[in-house]
């Protein structure tokens, strides 16, 4: 399952940063999931809670922020926001680009010049913010 591996990692490097700082208890999480990355909120936050039942991350109050996605173009180094571009998506598109982020290269062209020629700067992905230890 991709959410608990998603999971996996993020608890691992909880608790690794909680040891370099000798903490007992890790206090508080906060964890930023970009947009673009297809998850199951649900079956992600029972994986946090399965895998750190057993350490110092148990009682962790778990924060969860989402990140807009932003782009830039390859030919003329125009960035952009999903927000930006958001309104000319339909619903459908919106929706596909959320579970296969690839398909974003389908959909979305640079607001700009019209290349499909984009990278993802963010996003995409679930990475750690900040933890609070004790
Ligand atoms: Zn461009």
């Amino acid at each position: 399952m991709h959410e608990w591996s998603l999971a996996e990692a993020v608890v691992e490097t909880v608790l690794k940063i909680a040891k370099e700082e000798n903490a007992e208890k890790i206090i508080e999480v906060d964890i930023v999931v970009g947009v673009l990355q297809s998850i199951d909120m649900e079956a992600f936050r029972f994986a946090l809670t399965e895998i750190s039942r057993d350490t110092p991350m148990k009682d962790a109050k778990i924060n969860i922020e989402f990140e807009e996605p932003t782009f830039k173009c390859r030919v003329c180094g125009n960035e952009w926001s999903f927000t930006d571009i958001k309104n000319k998506l339909g619903e459908d598109e919106i929706e596909a680009i959320h579970f296969i982020p690839d398909l974003a290269h389908t959909f979305i062209s640079c607001p700009k010049c019209g290349s499909p020629d984009f990278e993802i700067l963010r996003g995409r992905g679930v990475y750690l913010r900040s933890i609070k230890v004790a």
